[in-house]
């Protein structure tokens, strides 16, 4: 990675926190002086954790660990996140970008095979400043890009040469359950064209002789009870629209966190019946890397 090139698109990107457009909210809060939009930062960034994370997808976690970086705050805000202290309540430490290139390059002498930047997107300037940073100080890890799906095309063209490796989420395939779960109903047309676009720019997973993840994507999607992810509908559009080489990991450890409890058809864990069901249905409609099983 360029410095130079990086430090230059880093002013460009951080023109958007004035008038804040980086995620699909185009909440236009002025994140510079204090207003906090829907993900509920300022322009300030707050890691929550960082280090090797072994619970990763084997490609990414390979012998030494991916580098996670977890980062606080999310432009989506799902009632069943994971992650609520995260994402919700903002706990961590707030760093400059001196202090996160720091971090990056601290990852990297951990021996991780790769940066995982968890919940990147209201933080893309920053990041974008401090790996230009951190490449001028000789970094050079693979870049994974580990959200959501929620993201703006135009955002992540800016992104193009600088992530090696898109993991997005996909949730939901239906705008009534995204309105419910996440105050989004645009997230199905907004993470079909997201995941089109990281196709795009990155095509499927590409593994070195290690099985080490180097560059492409991979994409999550979490089994929710009652049908309430359309894990169907996700399946057939990652077989027919994305690829059927398309790397999968179809997850089993739903769980009723955050505010969940408060809506009783995911107030409840998924079911090993629906997980395997998903599985089989995946199977049939072709994708041959399902993860665990590449
Ligand atoms: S990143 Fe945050 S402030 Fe910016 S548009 Fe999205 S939710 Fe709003």
């Amino acid at each position: 990675m360029d410095p130079d090139l990086l430090a230059r698109k880093a002013r460009t990107l951080s023109d958007r926190l004035h008038a804040c457009d980086l995620c699909p909210r185009m909440c236009g809060a002025d994140r510079t002086k204090g207003e906090r939009g829907v993900c509920g930062t300022d322009d300030r960034v707050i890691v929550a954790s960082y280090g090797p994370h072994f619970g990763e997808e084997a490609p990414l976690v390979g012998s030494s660990g991916s580098g996670t970086v977890f980062f606080s705050g999310c432009s989506l805000q799902c009632v069943f996140c994971q992650n609520y202290d995260i994402s919700h309540r903002l706990s961590g430490e707030v760093v400059d970008t001196s202090a996160l290139a720091g971090i990056f390059l601290a990852v990297e002498r951990m021996g991780c095979h790769n940066l995982n930047l968890v919940t990147p997107t209201h933080v893309t300037p920053q990041i974008v400043e401090a790996l230009g940073i951190a490449a001028s100080r000789g970094f050079s890890l693979p870049v994974v890009y580990n959200c959501g799906g929620y993201e703006r095309v135009e955002m992540l063209k800016e992104l193009e040469g600088i992530v090696d490796i898109y993991m997005p989420d996909l949730k939901f395939l239906d705008p009534a359950f995204a309105a419910r779960y996440c105050d989004a109903a645009d997230y199905p047309e907004v993470a079909r064209e997201a995941i089109r676009e990281m196709a795009r720019q990155v095509g499927p997973l590409v593994l070195d002789r290690r099985g080490i993840a180097v560059r492409g994507l991979l994409v999550r999607h979490l089994v929710m009870p009652g049908g309430a992810s359309t894990t169907e509908e996700v399946i057939d559009f990652l077989a027919l629209e994305i690829g059927r080489d398309t790397y999968l990991n179809l997850m089993d450890q739903y769980r009723p966190c955050g505010t969940a409890v408060g809506f009783p058809e995911i107030a409840v864990r998924v079911s090993r019946k629906e997980w395997e069901d998903a599985r089989a249905y995946a199977v049939r409609k072709g994708l041959s890397r399902l993860d665990g099983n590449d």
